[in-house]
């Protein structure tokens, strides 16, 4: 019995190692049976099929098929080293599949195949895809915390993987858009990662000058490059905002076709840096200037040939210029998406931030009380048209306070009451940046007056100081300046440290190329004196004369016209408080700014009576 088993045992041994025997001689030399790097190539090369032949790829029959070929690899040699690939090639196929034919199954498989490889092969080089892909998936189906942890798999564990970098910009971006905490190995990294926030791109537009915006959370570092007009593409200003994101929804172009620019468009050109471009219709000359507290990028852009004046005091000439291009359009509010409309109004700009004085007056223009007055100027075409007054502060600003009175609240009560002296005495349109309590950011004082094609930009103020015995009349122009109390002045009005005014400094001489400086400080001048040497005859004679200045104020900065910023009392001194409260005081000041502006008109035209406009060409040229 025993020798009887023993033989069948040893027939059975004997055919499992002839079986066997032919097994292997199949799988690792036979020409009748293909090799599993070939069997690999042929399934793979059907998958290049269905990639490119659309006949192919239009049956999922066809799909399942290039399915099989790939598991029959796969089940054959599971531990053989195209098992992964054959995995990592089944999630790919599956996910076509679900794209194709839109079945919820096919990307559950897609799911398994993925988690499959990242669960068996681990060390593999397809594991940190494998998690890129689940992590993709997982985000288009609405699960940005599981993506999140699935690509925070790479970023920790497969640091010198070829995903490692897509990562960690994808994860960045999930921390911006879903709030989802980084993982601890990015936030260790020195901080770097934070980005800022770019926030919607605010405009005011007019035929021949354009003001960008561009306002983000915190500093940000930004390059500007100026792309000229190919074959196929517009002429074009880009600025590239470093370690920055800009939220989806502000992300819609912003068309504006003013002659200057075709549209801004924004976007997240990388993970951490917004790109902000400018499809340019026709400029002659761009500054680009950035202002602190709260961080924005200013673009100033101005048309062909009224930019860049050849001669200053040629150029400075009020209204010549302006004559020329009478079409404006004037911005209101921001809608919804914060996005500045720009609502067409031709001259006559109705909205909040325009005086209603200048609105209630306007019949009176025209036929002001005393022509003689500016005959000379109106013989020349010279009249002062229109004029800003731009009231300090207001809204959430209410700029210096004392003795329960806000600066906001001062100026813009002189404002309303100097507009229409000006239009009386002058005969010129008249315009308020503000005429209720509201906020306009500094920037946005000045694209008014500019896209207004004002003649003359003139800011009330009132000045404070630690000591209440400080006190007095100070008229400032815009220029660099060294003198301490001046930038104190500047700083306090800018809302921002005298740190960051010094870095201004060093930008400013550019910026001022376009700035009529010597116009300003003449017409500083003049209403400077007239206010100190009238209201003392009129028995104001405490008025201390602190002098005109010069400072670099955010608020002058850009304006196409002389432009002032008037410091008319201290808030912070009894006595100067007294005469900002006194009606009679307000009536002599009103008075004296406007005579002191028609003395600056009149010395502006007593120097043009040198021209001889008949004879001499180069008054054309300068145009
Ligand atoms: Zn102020």
């Amino acid at each position: 019995m025993i020798h009887r088993s023993f033989l069948i045992a040893l027939v059975t041994i004997i055919h499992l190692l002839f079986v066997h025997g032919v097994a292997l001689a199949e799988n690792t030399g036979s020409n009748t049976f293909p090799s599993v790097s070939k069997r690999y190539d042929e399934a793979k090369f059907y998958y290049n099929q269905l990639q490119t032949n659309s006949k192919l790829s239009a049956t999922r029959e066809n799909w399942l098929k290039g399915t099989r070929n790939f598991r029959r690899i796969y089940l054959s040699s599971p531990k053989s080293r195209f098992a992964s690939p054959c995995l990592y090639m089944l999630g790919r196929l599956y996910l076509d599949m679900y794209k194709t034919f839109e079945k919820p199954i096919d990307l559950d498989e897609s799911i398994s195949y993925y988690k499959d490889i990242v669960r068996l092969f681990p060390q593999h080089r397809l594991a940190d895809d494998s998690y890129f892909a689940l992590g993709t998936i997982s985000l288009s189906r609405g699960y940005p915390q599981k993506a999140a942890d699935f690509l925070t798999e790479i970023v920790t564990n497969y640091t010198n993987g070829d995903m490692h970098t897509k990562a960690g910009e994808l994860l960045k971006v999930l921390s911006k858009e879903h709030d989802i905490a980084l993982p601890k190995i990015m936030i260790s990294s020195t901080g770097e990662n934070k980005l800022s926030y770019v926030l919607p791109v605010k405009y005011w537009s007019s035929d021949n000058y354009t003001r960008v915006v561009i306002m983000a959370s915190g500093p940000v570092n930004y390059k500007e490059v100026l792309l000229e007009q190919t074959d196929n593409t517009p002429r074009r200003l880009y600025i590239d905002f470093k370690q920055s994101y800009i939220e989806p929804q502000y992300r819609a172009p912003v068309p504006i076709k003013d002659g200057l620019l075709e549209r801004i468009r924004t976007g997240q050109f990388s993970p951490d840096t917004v790109r902000v471009v400018l499809d340019i219709a026709s400029i002659g000359s761009y500054k680009i200037f950035s202002l602190p507290d709260p961080f924005r990028v200013v673009i100033d852009v101005r048309g062909k040939g009224h930019g860049e004046p050849a001669d200053q005091d040629v150029a400075a000439i009020p209204t010549i210029a302006n004559d020329l291009q009478r079409t404006k359009k004037f911005f209101t509010t921001t809608d919804s998406t914060d996005i500045v409309v720009l609502k067409g109004h031709k001259k006559k700009p109705i909205n909040a931030t325009v005086s209603s004085t200048a609105s209630n007056n306007r019949s009176h223009r025209g036929k002001a009380t005393q022509p003689d007055r500016f005959s000379l100027a109106q013989q020349l075409g010279l009249r002062v048209k229109k004029i800003v007054i731009d009231p300090g502060h207001g809204g959430k600003d209410p700029g210096a306070i004392a003795f329960n009175f806000k600066e906001k609240d001062i100026v813009l009560r002189i404002a309303k009451q100097l507009a229409p002296v000006l239009e009386r005495e002058l005969g010129c349109e008249v315009l308020l940046t503000r005429d209720t309590d509201v906020f306009v950011p500094l920037e946005e004082r000045t694209a008014i007056a500019n896209t207004e094609n004002a003649d003359l930009f003139i800011s009330l103020h009132v000045n404070a100081h630690p000591s209440a015995k400080v006190r007095g009349l100070e008229t400032y122009y815009l220029n660099l300046s060294t003198n301490a109390e001046a930038m104190r002045v500047a700083a306090m009005e800018n809302a921002t440290s005298t740190h960051q005014m010094s870095d201004l400094q060093d930008i400013l001489s550019d910026i001022m190329k376009n700035s009529k400086i010597e116009e300003s400080s003449r017409l500083a001048q003049q209403v400077h004196n007239s206010i100190l040497n009238k209201a003392a005859d009129q028995g104001y004679t405490n008025i201390k004369n602190l002098g005109v200045k010069q400072a670099p104020f955010y608020v002058l900065i850009g304006a196409q016209m002389p432009a002032i910023l008037i410091e008319i009392a201290f808030i912070t001194n009894k006595e100067d408080v007294k005469n900002l409260n006194d009606p009679a005081f307000a009536k002599i000041l009103t008075q004296d700014i406007a005579d002191g502006v028609r003395s600056y008109i009149n010395s502006t035209t007593a120097q043009l009576q040198s021209f001889d406009f008949n004879e001499d060409t180069s008054y054309d040229n300068a145009l």
